[in-house]
């Protein structure tokens, strides 16, 4: 993302590594010939190794330097998510000092001239080495490559041009956001130093998973168990949506693992929320383990009529993979996913017949009507 590759750079370019790497160059000279190898033939710079000669340039100029960007998590409700919310968010963050104008200094103070680079905001270092003398040109650690000291603080922010200020932030989170997502808040970053414009915030969100409803992309998906009888008679079942409860209509035949679409039910696609994705669900069929004797008897009388009006040989291997299939569309809906990742392989459709009303089937069968 970019913000995490902004955020390495920062990193290793940043005001914090600079001054470090300023600081710690100081007098830490060793006699250890490959440390002055590596400061002379590593970095292009010598000293402050990790910083870029551009940065260095405008820093002798005076020119402000961008601030630091944030980041700040948020957990979203499911239903958040999906239609949007406005959550307003307490945030610290560095402002520019607002009575120097993040100069630090006291109003109408005059800066001295540094007196350990004598204003030229560069030192010269020269060590006596095996290889012989070395000299080398580092930006000025008292100074920080200014050429001036503050010669009396602003009171404010004691010299240091930035305040942290604690700040209520109203963001808005737009419909179909999942989880992962960032949002930039333009100029809540820190502000930058010496009056340096502000970094951005960056906001990223986190979803909560309700049992009820699973969600992929635009699409949603629930489980939803019917008796056996309804299965084959049809019926209307209420379900939950992101809507509220909505009416599904099953129909008449429906096998285990079909998959029922409430289409438009899903979730708004993401900066275009005329478009939403369906809400899916996979039907599961109860089949009873223990009945009545009535019952019994109507079955029975069922089974007879059956095997009077359907052809024998083609209604039993159906029967048997239909008992095969209860027992698989068991398995969880994340099988799902993996399997319809790949949907143009031929043993997969080959595998998928075995799975035949499994959830995998439903949600294909589901896909090829819908593409
Ligand atoms: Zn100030
Ligand atoms: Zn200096």
């Amino acid at each position: 993302m970019n913000y995490d590759k902004k955020r390495a750079l920062y990193d290793q370019y940043g005001e914090a590594g600079v001054k470090s790497g300023v600081g710690g160059s100081a007098g830490a000279y060793t006699t250890n010939p490959f440390d002055l190898f590596e400061t002379f033939f590593g970095a292009s710079m010598g000293g402050f190794s990790g910083m870029d000669q551009t940065a260095f340039r405008t820093r002798r100029r005076g020119a402000a330097m961008k601030g630091e960007d944030l980041r700040y998590d948020i957990i979203l409700e499911f239903s958040e998510a999906i239609f949007g919310a406005e959550k307003e968010i307490v945030l610290s963050h560095l402002e520019t000092c607002d009575i120097c104008a993040g100069m630090g200094s006291k109003i109408g103070s005059k800066m001295r001239i540094c007196s350990t680079c004598g204003g030229r905001g560069q030192v010269m270092r020269t060590e006596q080495t095996p290889f012989g003398m070395f000299s080398q040109v580092s930006i000025c650690p008292a100074c920080g490559g200014e050429g001036e000291i503050i010669s009396e603080y602003c009171w404010k922010c004691a010299g240091e041009g930035r305040i942290r200020v604690r700040k209520d932030i109203k963001v808005k989170i737009p419909p179909g956001v999942s989880k992962g997502s960032t949002l930039r808040v333009r100029d809540e970053g820190d502000a930058g130093p010496k009056g340096g414009p502000p970094g951005d915030l960056y906001v990223c969100l986190d979803i909560e998973e309700i049992s009820e409803i699973q969600r992929d992309g635009i699409n949603l998906f629930s489980t939803v168990t019917i008796d056996f009888i309804e299965a084959i008679l049809g019926t209307t079942v209420k379900v939950k949506t992101v809507d509220g409860i909505g009416e599904l209509q099953v129909p008449p035949g429906t096998q285990p693992g079909d998959v029922v679409v409430l289409a438009k039910r899903g979730v708004p696609k993401l900066n275009k929320p005329s478009m939403r994705g369906d809400h899916l669900f996979n039907i599961k069929v109860t089949i009873p383990s223990r009945i009545s004797g009535q019952e019994q008897e109507l079955l029975e009388e069922l089974a007879s009529l059956r095997s009077n009006s359907v052809r024998r040989p083609s209604s039993h291997p159906n029967t048997k993979t239909q008992i095969d299939t209860t027992k698989r569309s068991q398995k969880s809906m994340e099988a799902q996913d993996s399997e319809q990742e790949q949907p143009s392989q031929n043993d997969f459709w080959q595998s998928l017949k075995d799975f035949a009303g499994s959830v995998a089937n439903g949600a294909l069968k589901w896909l090829k009507d819908n593409l």
